[in-house]
């Protein structure tokens, strides 16, 4: 039996991966952690039975521990907890599934105790990618994505030396507002924004996909994954999402991965990798679909992904502050306190009046994204 932990076990990745270890029945859960909703991690705990538990919210954690007293259970809470789930004995793979960059001290310690990572926790390679794939190579451990594009790249270039790949074409489904001029955004809504056309997920990408920040932060994921340059990544916008990536080749070949949409296939492949698995679910039927289409992104429009090309393109510490401002601008939207347009502008703001710093440890990440949260506090 694999024995794997799951960071972010009551989200929306956790949820499907816990679906994919009950369909399975050949997986042993070790570990599950969460931030605070001790209601599912409580029904969690009895289903799977994990050695620990961990609670960012140390309260719930308390009371999460006198709700089941009554199993084998341990509970532990705080960043330590994740820590130390992170780094259980008798592991194999981590699925890290928290949201935001909060998974970067968790992921690096779980690489440096040896388990491979199934990553859908792209804040984190996006910040300490320079710090994470390096390690990783050290460790010999596997980075296997999650994330539904990455997942397809990965996919597409099994049994291909990497190397050999001339163009990574990461596809985008454009978001709810795909066609929208910068006078129609000025306008939108939470309730329009959280109403993603082909993926239910988490609140926090689903603003992201919406803002194309998400398809921002995916290019820098693509990069540290299959080591490919800014410029061998391009955005093709394919709003049906039944093509969820592709690899162009030396060759000019293109492989490409299609499916329905639906997370519990990268996550499947991730977890059984290189094995391939039969999964229940809607199969494509391209006679009902009648044509796939393809647009280039708006740039101008949706300054999300310009201003994480152009983080990119700088490199060093911009990133961070790139994702740091847009994680405290989305909790701020999520909130009612900012417009829609507004998370564009605390991304320029933050990222104007930093002073790039080249290689930022592990300290300095941490510190950058204090400072970026508290100078937008203090702004906004
Ligand atoms: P959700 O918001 O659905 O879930 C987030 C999970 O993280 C929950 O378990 C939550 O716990 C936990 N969490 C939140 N804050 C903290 C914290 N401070 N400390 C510890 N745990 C915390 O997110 P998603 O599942 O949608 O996304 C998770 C990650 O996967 C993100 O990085 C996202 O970009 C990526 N991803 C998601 C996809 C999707 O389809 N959803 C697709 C591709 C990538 P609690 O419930 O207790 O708050
Ligand atoms: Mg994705």
């Amino acid at each position: 039996m694999k024995k794997i932990g799951i960071l972010g076990s009551t989200g929306s990745i956790g949820t499907q991966t816990l679906e994919v270890v009950r369909q399975n029945g050949d997986i042993q859960i070790r570990g599950l952690a969460a931030g605070s909703n001790i209601e599912l991690l409580e029904k969690q705990v009895r289903e799977f039975t994990p050695e620990m538990v961990s609670v960012m919210d140390e309260a719930k954690a308390k009371d999460l521990a006198v709700r089941i007293q009554d199993t084998r259970t341990r509970v532990a809470g705080g960043m330590d907890g994740m820590l130390e789930l992170a780094s259980l004995e008798d592991m194999e793979l981590l699925v890290t599934a928290v949201v935001g960059m909060i998974g970067i001290r968790p992921t690096i310690e779980a690489i440096r105790a040896g388990k491979d990572i199934a990553l859908a926790n792209k804040e984190t390679l996006v910040t300490a990618g320079h710090l994470i794939m390096p390690l990783a190579h050290k460790s010999g451990v596997s980075i296997l994505p999650v994330d539904s594009e990455h997942s397809a790249i990965f996919q597409c270039l099994h049994r291909e030396t990497p190397h050999t790949f001339r163009r990574l074409l990461l596809t985008a489904s454009g978001g709810p507002f795909r066609g929208y001029s910068r006078k129609k955004l000025e306008k939108v809504t939470l309730e329009d924004t959280l109403k993603h056309p082909n993926w239910v997920m988490g609140q926090k990408i689903t603003v992201d996909s919406a803002t194309l920040v998400n398809k921002g932060l995916e290019v820098m994921e693509a990069c540290w994954l299959f080591q490919a340059d800014l410029e061998q990544v391009e955005v093709v916008v394919q709003p049906q999402s039944v093509i969820h990536s592709m690899v162009e080749f030396e060759d000019g070949a293109v492989m490409a991965q299609l499916g329905t949409p639906d997370m519990k296939l990268p996550i499947q492949y991730a977890l059984y990798y290189p094995e391939r698995r039969f999964l229940s679910g809607e199969r494509l039927d391209f006679s009902a679909l009648g044509t796939l289409s393809f647009e280039a992104p708006d740039l101008d429009t949706f300054q999300g992904l310009a201003m994480a090309m152009e983080a990119a393109r700088t490199g060093g510490s911009m990133p961070t502050v790139f994702n740091a401002a847009n994680e405290q601008a989305v909790r701020k939207f999520l909130h009612r306190e900012i417009g829609f347009l507004d998370i564009y502008d605390c991304i320029r703001s933050a990222m104007n009046r930093h002073q790039v710093v080249v290689e930022p440890s592990l300290e300095t990440i941490l510190e950058i994204e204090t400072d970026t949260n508290q100078w937008l506090e203090s702004r906004w």
